[in-house]
């Protein structure tokens, strides 16, 4: 390995990927004293992390058989207040939590029992959940449409500016001393041993005690992998319609109605999503879906008919088997992932990135992130 800077290199941590995930796991490990070098084989940020709504929505998100979810995305919204203090003491930006709640609404006789089913299930767990019957949901979103049957409301769910969080980040990350190599490629992990050693990049090799996989959708294409513990990780594409509103348009909370979501951001962009497309890698825009969505979002809230388009944006979230995300030890002595968090990057980024920061570190096992260790797709069942 042609390290420059010799010996103490080899207490490095080596992030692999410039996302939500791999800046804010780095930007917690440099807090904890230990030196980061983070490669991004383009400009950090601007991954599927840039493109995503920003929802934190434990409540609205969990599904029926995520219970171990739900524990955890419970846990990192709770954390998001200090993980923002934190971020503000580093980086001199506050990111402010818009916790105004969201509205799941039904229209039609079969949909309102879908969302009847969907408000159970929260009762039984013990969430927050309000049902509101008929037009009621009109009361606290006037802008929904008329034909609404019924709602359920979900005060605690938040959402934060997630462009603004990634700028933050990126600054944090680098004013508490870490190393960030963009459009630095990592090509293949280096092993000596059988133990982590560094990562090749295109340029150099870089020697680390400790690599973390945090390459998005693309965690899966890195070489050096054993293709025993090699992290079952695809791209699924998320198309995503920005409308501008004006200065008098007051949407105020965020509406789910069947295949779309409507959320309004505090810099003036409504966003109207999101697809779920298996397309690989391929980020094309296309007509047929973002018709839908649009006409989807339209039954739900008539008036954003005359909002100006702003843009369609394509995002590739990371999804594993199971659609839960790997945050652990890969199998391989210092080599961890954090990746697969398909859906929830942005609400899971505060409870990955401490947990995992305790477990290369302290070498501890945190209990909320067991469910979700990478061994559980390990054809070996490596659990080092
Ligand atoms: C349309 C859409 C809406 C979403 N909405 C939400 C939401 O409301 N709430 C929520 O919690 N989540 C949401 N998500 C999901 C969320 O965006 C993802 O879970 C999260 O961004 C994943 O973060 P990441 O850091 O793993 O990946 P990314 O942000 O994609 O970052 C991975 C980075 O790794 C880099 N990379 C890849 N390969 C290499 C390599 N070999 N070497 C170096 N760098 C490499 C990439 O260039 C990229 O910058 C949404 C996603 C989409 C697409």
């Amino acid at each position: 390995m042609n390290s420059a800077k010799g010996h103490s290199d080899r207490h490095n941590v080596v992030i692999i990927g410039g996302g939500i995930i791999g800046l804010s796991v780095g930007w917690q490990l440099l807090r904890r004293g230990a030196p980061v070098t983070l490669c991004e084989r383009e400009t950090a940020g601007r991954g599927a992390s840039w493109v995503a709504a920003g929802m934190l929505a434990p409540h609205s998100e969990v599904g029926f058989e995520e219970e171990d979810f739900l524990k955890i995305g419970m846990e990192s919204l709770s954390q998001f207040p200090q993980f923002l203090d934190e971020l503000d003491e580093d980086s001199g930006q506050r990111i402010e939590l818009d916790d105004r709640g969201t509205l799941i609404v039904g229209f039609h006789r079969d949909d309102t029992e879908r969302i009847r089913r969907l408000y159970e299930f929260r009762e039984h767990l013990g969430l927050p959940v309000t049902w509101l019957p008929g037009s009621a949901g009109r009361d606290i979103e006037p802008l929904l449409s008329p034909k609404i049957t019924a709602a359920i409301w979900l005060p605690d769910d938040s959402q934060v500016n997630n462009r603004e969080l990634m700028d933050a980040l990126k600054t944090a990350f680098v004013k508490r001393g870490g190393v960030l190599k963009e459009n630095t490629p990592a090509v293949s992990i280096v092993l000596r041993n059988g133990e982590v050693a560094g990562v090749a990049t295109k340029n150099e090799d870089i020697d680390a005690a400790a690599v973390v996989i945090a390459a998005g959708c693309w965690s899966n294409c890195i070489d050096g992998i054993p293709d025993d513990i090699r992290p079952p990780v695809r791209p699924v594409k998320g198309q995503i319609v920005t409308l501008r509103m004006d200065t008098d348009y007051e949407l105020g909370h965020v509406v789910r109605a069947p295949d779309v979501y409507l959320l309004p951001k505090d810099d003036g962009r409504l966003l109207v999503g999101a697809t779920q497309e298996e397309m690989g890698f391929d980020v094309t825009p296309t007509a047929g879906p973002v018709m839908r969505l649009l006409e989807r979002g339209w039954e739900a809230i008539p008036s954003i008919y005359d909002l100006a388009i702003e843009g369609i944006e394509v995002g590739l979230r990371p999804g594993s088997r199971d659609h839960e995300p790997l945050v652990g030890p890969s199998g391989i002595e210092g080599l961890f992932y954090a990746t697969g968090h398909y859906r929830h990057g942005i609400l899971l980024a505060p409870a990955t990135a401490y947990g995992l920061v305790d477990m290369i570190l302290e070498g501890t096992r945190p209990g909320l992130l067991e469910p979700f260790h990478p061994s559980r797709f390990s054809r070996s069942k490596r659990t080092r």
